[in-house]
């Protein structure tokens, strides 16, 4: 079957994260967006573990229904849209090696509770798990794959928003250049990675080193309604083996595309100062030497840059073998420009509501809907929006230091010229 999956998010007990991030309202959102498929998140905090085993059935291949309460025998068929559980949980590590000092994300899947169970029970011999649901443990990447893959070898590790400067893994600031001055001993296991937000997958294919790998894109979401800005679309069974399979085969015909943030709204996408208010390209990085023009200080390198510097083919590039992509800009976000409404505002929000009501899901509208669809049904500004978007009709003013980027559907926009983005392969 076709699903949607996001694999990373975060639950209540993470820093800086929503008081709704429980299982309730994740799968309510994950409904509305039309996701089949969620990453757990967090399963190294006890008290977020304690609630997904309670809201879980556990269907025996690995993925669990979400069903709140049930711990006895399965109910009947609810009557809704059924959302799936997959368990995960991210752990940043910071360890200096070699004399230099390094913060990379990775996201770990496990296939069972029992599996979670003994991840964290060894890891909380290292460092303490209880105090956010994304652990920092002191731990070199390299040994936390020996023991996770000493646990259960069909545990999948899956280095996160493997561009941003400060915490990852191919990070500006404190990350490698190679995939395997990470993994060491352990890289043959290591098939999948996340593009993050501030990059897409055509970012990743400038780098031939990176063409074996399943490029995966998750939100990393702190709240429920940011479920599955990014995320992915398979065609297969739903099981963890098959999941497990397509990703390190890298299977095509069921790893379908990926689901996109226009990279320039991630919040690393140039180089800059936030709290300077200087935004650079890299060009302009370049040009300054590296040199924040205002305090004088080291610039925060972005994204767009630090796959400039590993680069070993041109922009553009498109490598045999390739998951396609889709960017998109979500619904809300659509309306809220269309009718000249701020972001988050509450009509905004009911007009959303009562959209995705009508069309089944958000993912409905704004992958498969046909034009006249769209333009028959929805107010002609959004309407308009929605297929300028799928078009990539839209200018954007890129993010950086920690800054997320602003993007202006209808804008400066005057008819098509000008600030076009190519869009790959819609
Ligand atoms: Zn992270
Ligand atoms: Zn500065």
């Amino acid at each position: 079957m076709e699903f949607i999956a996001d694999f990373h998010i975060h639950s209540r007990y993470s820093r800086a994260t929503s008081r709704d991030m429980d299982t309730r309202h994740i799968a309510e959102w994950a409904r509305l967006k039309g996701i089949t498929l969620m990453g757990s998140g967090d399963f190294t905090h006890h008290l977020w573990l304690e609630e997904l085993k309670n809201n879980l059935e556990d269907l025996g291949n690995g993925l669990f229904l979400y069903r709140p309460g049930t711990t006895g025998a399965p109910a009947g068929p609810s009557g809704k849209k059924e959302v799936y559980f997959i368990l995960t949980a991210e752990i940043s590590s910071i360890y200096s090696k070699n004399g230099r000092g390094y913060r990379v994300h990775n996201l770990i899947f496990a296939p069972s509770f029992k599996t979670v169970d003994r991840i964290n029970e060894v890891l909380s011999r290292v460092g303490n798990l209880a105090s956010d649901g994304r652990p920092i443990l002191g731990l070199d990447v390299e040994e936390l794959a020996r023991i996770v893959f000493d646990i259960d070898e069909n545990c999948m590790i899956v280095p996160g928003h493997i561009w941003t400067p400060w915490f990852s893994l191919f990070g500006s600031m404190s990350g490698f250049d190679r995939v395997g001055d990470c993994f060491g001993s352990h890289t043959a296991k290591i098939f999948a990675l996340e593009t993050g937000l501030s990059s897409d997958p055509a970012m990743n294919w400038r780098l031939s080193s990176l063409d074996s790998f399943s490029l995966i894109s998750n939100s990393d979401s702190h709240s429920p309604g940011k479920i599955g800005r990014e995320a992915n679309v398979f065609n297969c069974e739903l099981d963890y083996k098959t999941i497990r399979e397509v990703l390190k085969t890298k299977d095509r015909k069921r790893f379908l595309y990926t689901i996109e943030f226009f990279p320039e709204e991630g919040k690393y996408h140039f180089d800059g100062h936030r709290l300077c208010g200087v935004r650079f390209s890299p060009s302009e990085t370049r040009a300054h030497k590296g040199i924040c023009p205002k305090c004088k200080k080291p610039l925060t390198v972005g994204v767009m840059n630090r796959v400039e510097q590993l680069a070993d083919r041109p922009e553009g590039f498109v490598p045999p073998g390739a998951v396609p992509f889709k960017n998109l800009v979500p619904l809300e976000e659509v309306i809220a420009e269309a009718k000249g409404l701020s972001k988050g505002s509450l009509s905004a929000a009911r007009d959303y509501l009562s959209l995705v009501a009508k069309y089944g899901t958000e993912f409905n509208i704004l992958l498969n809907l046909s034009k006249e669809d769209l333009l028959s049904g929805f107010p002609k500004a959004v309407a308009e929006g929605i297929i300028k978007t799928r078009e990539g009709r839209l200018t954007i003013n890129p993010g950086f230091d920690g800054e997320y980027g602003t993007i202006s559907i209808f804008g400066d926009d005057k008819g098509d010229a000008g600030s076009e983005k190519q869009l790959s392969l819609f």
